[in-house]
């Protein structure tokens, strides 16, 4: 193996530290708590792990921490009173509602509801929006996380190729916008993408974000790129159940000049963003200067 390995999960535990230096300065100096609340409908078991761990890590950076529990049954009418109640809550300055949400309720409608400036997910369609215009925005957690690992390991990203595979609203889209922002020649690549190996082949940086176990070979990856497994796929080897990526592992970090592993690479930056753009979202809604390296 030649690869340099990015330790996603080394990297979380430093912006959460910078997290709780600025959620400790903001008490000591203001008297503000930053506060995230979570909402969780129904009864799904990874939401539910996620939801706690969410609470966890936000308590153990000093914030206030506030979980919904909602029954599979509620109606859209109830899950927007309680987002409105949550938008006019000046205690919470992070709202975070689980996705999926059950079949009945219109996800679209349910994220459109949040006060922008607390949607820490950064899915609504205003942030979408400034993110797509560069604009100060809420960036969503996971992409954010891939670029400022992306910014510690290369510094500039300025005109290097980066290709991005998937192209979905919470990973592919924003996590392409925010490579161009840092002014990369960018190209998402999909499903109906006529030559993928071409296509990785020419990129520096190659984002996966597919959702295919191990799809990514190494010989399709240019010898010194960047590579950043954004997948989580739940295989069976060898009897047991194993946690892989979108790339494999093994013949891409023989190629690759830096790589990130599943687990412990994008997995654990996604917390901790949602961690920093709280933060975030707390600083901006009291008119405080922002904290430094923790937005894009
Ligand atoms: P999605 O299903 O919404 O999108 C997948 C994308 O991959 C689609 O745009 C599709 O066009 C593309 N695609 C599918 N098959 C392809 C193929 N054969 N060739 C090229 N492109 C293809 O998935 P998503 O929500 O963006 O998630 C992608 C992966 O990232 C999943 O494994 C998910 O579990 C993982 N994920 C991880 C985190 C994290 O915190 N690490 C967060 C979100 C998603």
């Amino acid at each position: 193996m030649s690869a340099q390995i990015i330790d996603g999960k080394a990297f979380a535990a430093k912006v959460r530290g910078q997290v709780g230096e600025h959620v400790a300065a903001l008490k000591a100096d203001h008297g503000i708590t930053p506060g995230l609340a979570v909402v969780l409908v129904g009864e799904d078991p990874a939401s539910q792990v996620y939801v706690r761990s969410k609470g966890k890590m936000t308590n153990e950076v000093g914030m206030k921490s506030v979980e919904h529990k909602l029954d599979e049954a509620t109606s859209e009418a109830d899950l927007l009173a309680l987002i409105e109640q949550l938008n006019n809550d000046a205690t919470i300055h992070g709202i975070l509602v689980q996705l999926p949400l059950p079949k009945h309720l219109d996800e679209d409608l349910v994220i459109n509801s949040i006060n922008p400036a607390k949607d820490v997910d950064g899915f609504h369609i205003s942030n979408v929006g400034l993110l797509g215009t560069g604009q100060k925005s809420m960036v969503p957690c996971t992409p954010l996380g891939c670029l400022m690992m992306l910014r510690d390991h290369h510094g500039s990203l300025s005109g290097m190729d980066a290709v991005v595979i998937g192209r979905s609203n919470i990973v592919g889209k924003p996590m392409a916008q925010l490579l161009l922002g840092d002014s990369c020649t960018v190209t998402i690549a999909h499903s109906r993408t006529k030559d993928l190996p071409e296509v990785v082949g020419r990129a520096d940086i190659v984002v996966a974000a597919v959702g295919r176990p191990e799809m990514v070979p190494g010989e399709w990856i240019k010898k010194g790129a960047t590579v950043i497994d954004v997948g989580i796929n739940r295989i069976e080897r060898d009897g047991k159940i194993k946690l892989v990526g979108d790339v494999d592992f093994a013949s891409c970090s023989a190629v690759a000049g830096a790589i990130t592993p599943v687990p412990g690479g994008v997995g654990p930056m996604t917390i901790a963003c949602l961690l920093a753009n709280t933060v975030t979202a707390c600083c901006r809604a009291n008119g405080l200067a922002e904290p430094e390296g923790l937005t894009a």
